[in-house]
């Protein structure tokens, strides 16, 4: 399991999750429409969710269905990357 960040998020990136995560597993460029969570770091502390002032991030479990396709964004992100 993990959290993962959905539509809200393209073209905001507020970035306040990024500095609570205790990870730093929450990634992304300049030249990205959107933040990512990285699920193989992440340990769903929630710590990021209330931060997220558009409502963007779910825990996988939680992903409304209109958007379960951003857990495989979210991952994919990830391939490659590293
Ligand atoms: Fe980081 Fe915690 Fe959010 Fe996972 S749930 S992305 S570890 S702040």
């Amino acid at each position: 399991m993990a959290y993962v960040i959905a539509e809200p998020c393209i073209g905001v990136k507020d970035k306040a999750c990024v500095d609570v995560c205790p990870m730093d597993c929450i990634h992304g460029t300049d030249a990205d429409a959107m933040l990512y969570i990285d699920p193989e770091e992440c340990i769903d502390c929630d710590a990021c969710v209330p931060v997220c002032p558009v409502e963007a991030i779910f825990s996988e479990a939680q992903v409304p269905e209109k958007w379960q396709h951003f857990i495989r964004v979210n991952s994919d992100y990830f391939k490659g990357n590293k």
